[in-house]
């Protein structure tokens, strides 16, 4: 079907002005706008406007979007707006879009028909080898190489383009690893990119000819690319009638995966003559919500600045509520959940939105344990991640000797060498002698000198059995003696969040005295897990959630150094954070729940924390913030009669702790040095240091 404009605007209601003149803009623009104006239903409904009324061919156009789901999105709602089938069009993520331009010709970069996509795996498999190969020392691993490479890559630089100045050992990797992949047919995946970047400006033909074909390319969450992206869009893009990009730099979060914010801040040098077109009536979030996004990201300093703003004048404040520690924020959050959902909140409306991923365990417990519906979005359910289960695999061998499944899994894992001809012959050994593969295994090494690894292997799991003391002593032990720590540590950042996520995984072990009742509670976990259903609470980073909109959300875990992380603390990170805070908030049409804890657990025990810097950044009058604990007891509790009013006050003494932020009526917000008797010494940033007495001190908002 085919519409002039103006029929196709009178079928699309819900739009305002500045939205249908960007649909409708021509060459190159950028639609600039903060979150929730519309940017990806603008892009959505500017693909069909290209169809109908522009008469663009289907085929002829290219969206990019940023995630699977998202391109998932984007192509069900066009299915609904057309009633056309969407599989074979071009819409899908950069790795998707550049697999098929490369599959188109494989004969161009050296490989043929049928090539193959490797998984990190099969990487390091192949990058293993290549060290052994030269001898690397030690200092060289699969994942400090493999992940210079990926970085060189990002920045469009084939082996040959690597400036000088670059460390020539994995520079002369990185020539081998090319070749590697040539040899067994396969590329990576930032060589989709990488590759199809390369072959199309090496052949002017078939450079021009994809120029041509693609009329107009459509690109969601602009703010995230990196250099290569960049380069592959802008090849691409040259002789097409429309580029069409919209972003956010508010919402540029992928800075620590190459990204560049920069990239939207110099669209117009990039593309002459370039519109940007800004949009600024906000269609997803309460005023409220807005007014503290706004407030927060003012605060930066690296961006243009946007207007915001909203016609709704309805809504609820921001709740900020102080807990006592993360057991206790699981269950706060999922009582509310409970309470919204018994006024008629669909599950599937809500979300839980965290920093790091490893956060999770907590909350899915305790979801199960209430038998509330929930998924986790984006990364896999805690127990079923592949640390996880390799530290499981681990606990369960140690537990029991014939549990021949977690023998096999942890074997090999890290990597010790121990290969599938070791296992073959262990597999055969235990048949004849009906025994174990443990058993076997230690008749091999003890008779056969089969493998010195499997023999410290063996060796080592007789000592953990003899080990007597607290569960997660023991698996930290473990994880620390098998090599798995060293081996996820080498993996760059996805290593230490895995690390991360065992390091959650130990905290779990303090809630019992046997592995037995541990490793059961696991398995009924799971159990339970694999009846699932579709109106669930979701549970996301909060690297998953752009893009995404719910009715009410929690955020959950607003500490300093949890968020912003402790990693992330120069200027440029701490920045990047806030952006992180930026989407958090505005997530949300109805309302949102921030929460903290004033004690994280930690391997080191409960560690006092400190409310983020990102609540004291929140505009006070649009927030309702209760830093007491809910739960402490009335006798632990001080009440100052100069309290103003509708803030509790707080403090059991146990929170007074060198490095927590207190807030004192005359001085403001201040860091404790010390405590001793009643006398609290604090900096202030203002004043320096003060020596006060305690019964001033309460915790409350800034202004
Ligand atoms: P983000 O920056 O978070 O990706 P966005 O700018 O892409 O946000 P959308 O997700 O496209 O925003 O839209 C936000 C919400 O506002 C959606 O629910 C959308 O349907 C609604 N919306 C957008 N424009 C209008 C409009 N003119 N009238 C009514 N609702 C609108
Ligand atoms: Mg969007």
């Amino acid at each position: 079907e085919s519409f002039s404009s103006e029929e196709f605007f009178k079928n699309v209601t819900a739009l305002n002005d500045a939205q249908k003149s960007a649909i409708q803009a021509k060459g190159r623009v950028l639609v600039s706008a903060g979150a929730g104006t519309g940017k990806t239903k603008v892009l959505t409904l500017r693909y069909a406007y290209l169809v109908q009324s522009c008469k663009i061919p289907l085929t002829h156009i290219m969206a990019v979007t940023f995630t699977n789901r998202a391109a998932q999105e984007m192509k069900g709602r066009l299915e609904q707006l057309m009633s056309i089938q969407t599989k074979s069009l071009w819409i899908g993520t950069f790795h998707s879009l550049a697999l098929r331009l490369l599959k188109s010709a494989p004969e161009r970069i050296g490989r043929k028909p049928g090539f193959s996509v490797l998984d990190t795996k099969d990487q390091g498999r192949i990058m293993g080898k290549l060290l052994k190969a030269i001898k690397a020392k030690r200092q060289y691993t699969c994942q400090t190489v493999l992940h210079q490479i990926s970085q060189w890559k990002c920045q469009t630089w084939l082996p040959h383009q690597v400036p000088p100045a670059h460390d020539e050992i994995n520079l002369t990797l990185y020539h081998h690893y090319q070749q590697e992949l040539e040899l067994t047919n396969s590329v990576d995946f930032d060589d989709l990119l990488l590759l199809s970047y390369h072959m199309l400006k090496a052949d002017e033909a078939l450079l021009s000819k994809w120029q041509r074909y693609f009329k107009h390319i459509l690109v969601d969450e602009y703010q995230d690319i990196n250099s290569l992206q960049y380069g592959w869009i802008k090849l691409l893009a040259a002789q097409s009638e429309g580029l069409f990009c919209v972003g956010d730099e508010d919402q540029s979060i992928y800075g620590w995966r190459g990204a560049s914010i920069e990239n939207i801040l110099r669209f117009q040098e990039d593309f002459p003559g370039a519109q940007i077109i800004p949009l600024e009536e906000n269609y997803r979030s309460s005023p409220a919500i807005l007014s503290a996004a706004s407030t927060l990201i003012g605060n930066n300093h690296l961006r243009h600045g946007k207007i915001l703003r909203t016609q709704r004048r309805d809504g609820e404040k921001i709740q900020v509520q102080g807990l006592w520690d993360s057991k206790e924020e699981a269950a706060y959050v999922i009582k509310k959940i409970v309470a919204s959902h018994q006024k008629g909140r669909p599950y599937a409306s809500m979300a839980i939105l965290m920093r790091t991923s490893a956060q999770s365990r907590e909350f899915e417990e305790r979801f199960l344990v209430e038998h509330i519906p929930y998924q986790v979005v984006g990364s896999i359910n805690f127990y079923e991640r592949q640390e996880i289960r390799d530290m499981l695999g681990y606990l369960r061998w140690i537990h029991n000797p014939s549990d021949g499944l977690a023998f096999e899994r942890v074997m090999n894992t890290p990597r010790r060498g121990i290969g599938p001809g070791a296992l073959g012959k262990i597999y055969s050994k235990a048949k004849a002698k009906e025994c174990s593969l443990e058993e076997a295994g230690r008749i091999l090494c003890e008779e056969e000198k089969l493998s010195s690894a499997l023999g410290i292997l063996l060796h080592q799991v007789q000592k953990w059995r003899r080990h007597e003391g607290p569960l997660e002593q023991l698996a930290a032990r473990v994880f620390q003696e098998s090599g798995y720590e060293a081996y996820l540590l080498n993996q760059g950042n996805e290593g230490i969040s895995r690390q991360e996520n065992v390091k959650e995984f130990l905290k779990a072990l303090e809630n019992f005295q046997n592995l037995e009742d541990f490793l059961d509670h696991v398995s009924l976990l799971l159990e339970l897990r694999a009846r699932s259903s579709q109106d669930s609470v979701s549970i996301l980073t909060l690297h998953a959630a752009k893009g995404l909109e719910f009715e009410e959300t929690f955020l959950v875990g607003w500490e300093e150094q949890l968020f912003p992380h402790a990693r992330c603390l120069s200027e440029r990170d701490l920045e990047e954070e806030r952006r992180l805070a930026y989407v958090a908030l505005t997530r949300a049409k109805e309302r949102v729940n921030i929460t903290f804890a004033w004690n994280r657990r930690t391997l080191q025990g409960q560690m006092p924390s400190s409310p983020s810097r990102f609540i004291q950044e929140l505009p006070a009058g649009e927030i309702d913030l209760r830093l007491s604990l809910e739960k402490a007891s009335a006798s632990s509790m001080k009440h100052f009669p100069s309290a103003p009013k509708g803030v509790s006050v707080s403090s059991s003494q146990e929170a007074i702790r060198p490095g927590v932020r207190l807030f004192h009526q005359v001085f403001g917000w201040g860091i404790v040095e010390s405590y001793h008797g009643n006398v609290v010494q604090l900096v202030f940033k203002q004043y320096g240091t003060k020596s006060v007495m305690d019964s001033f001190l309460f915790f409350t908002e800034q202004k």
